[in-house]
């Protein structure tokens, strides 16, 4: 079956899917996304992708190109057309076309794109099972990375050092020597005293969808979190270390630059949360 992608109001094979090449996002990463999790066909938390997708677009100053009603046919059509049962929708929205020049464009629509798909859940699945590797790297990225645009240049880079180090996933350390996040994943250490620590939201990160759903699960469980920063020192020591993204879930980290972590095996805790994640994530 050959895919399809949404490219400005229509569907097209994804093999010609194109935006100009004096589209914004491509020359000043002058764009935002989403990527939602997709579950049995079926959107995860879309409500809330939406509504960070709201604040991303009003801190850029660009305007919602078409209602909610419409972008959530629109996501979910593209899902149905490529026949994704479990994996992801990946909506990106730029500033549009318009004369290299740095000010906003007068009169530039939005270029809207939307592809689908597929995730291996057995390989992410035996990913959790097993835990990852993370290395450590500086964060050198701008002060609104809690705003959700494509300029991913330092994560890039972060996770290719990963890869090269032998590792899968990066965690950035601020200048005070704090982690503030993964790559592509909020990140969470369990403490001695078996308390969750993930960083406040603020602009040195982003505020994971997953993460929120998260405190929520954690809540039922009866678990203590607290938002604060926490070192890298704090996570070599730490018994549980864990990441959260809507593509992953939840996936423990067991080794952080070659130290192991806990046991090295995954924890209890981050088990536990991924296994309930679902029956506190809204589906539609
Ligand atoms: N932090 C960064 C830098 C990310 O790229 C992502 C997801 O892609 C996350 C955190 C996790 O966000 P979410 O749980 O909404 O996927």
């Amino acid at each position: 079956m050959s895919r399809i992608a949404y490219v400005n109001g229509r569907y097209v094979p994804f093999h010609s899917a194109k935006v100009h090449i004096e589209d914004r996002g491509y020359q000043f990463a002058d764009a935002v996304y989403e990527v939602c999790e997709v579950r049995a066909g079926r959107l995860v938390d879309a409500r809330r992708h939406l509504d960070r997708l709201d604040r991303s677009l009003g801190a850029l100053h660009m305007p919602m190109p078409m209602s909610r009603a419409a972008l959530g046919v629109v996501l979910h059509e593209v899902v149905r057309r490529n026949r994704v049962d479990h994996g992801t929708v990946y909506l990106q929205i730029s500033r549009g076309v318009a004369r290299r020049d740095l000010a906003f464009p007068t009169a530039a629509a939005p270029s809207v794109v939307v592809t689908a798909r597929a995730l291996n859940r057995d390989r992410i699945a035996a990913l959790a099972a097993t835990g990852i590797s993370a290395v450590s790297v500086p964060d050198n990225r701008w002060g609104r990375v809690d705003i959700k645009t494509v300029g991913l240049l330092p994560n890039v880079l972060a996770r290719q050092a990963a890869i090269d180090r032998g590792a899968r996933e990066a965690w950035f350390v601020d200048h005070g020597g704090a982690v503030t996040e993964a790559a592509s994943a909020n990140a969470w250490i369990v403490t001695e005293q078996g308390r969750l620590v993930t960083r406040r939201a603020d602009h040195a990160i982003l505020g994971g969808i997953t993460r929120a759903v998260v405190f929520e699960v954690a809540k039922a469980q009866k678990l203590d979190v607290d938002e604060r920063p926490f070192t890298l020192e704090e996570a070599y020591a730490a018994r549980e270390a864990f990441i959260t993204s809507a593509s992953q879930i939840v996936v423990p980290v067991v080794r952080i630059d070659g130290r192991t972590v806990g046991d090295g095996k995954p924890g209890p805790l981050a088990v536990a949360l991924r296994r309930e994640f679902h029956r506190f994530a809204e589906e539609e």
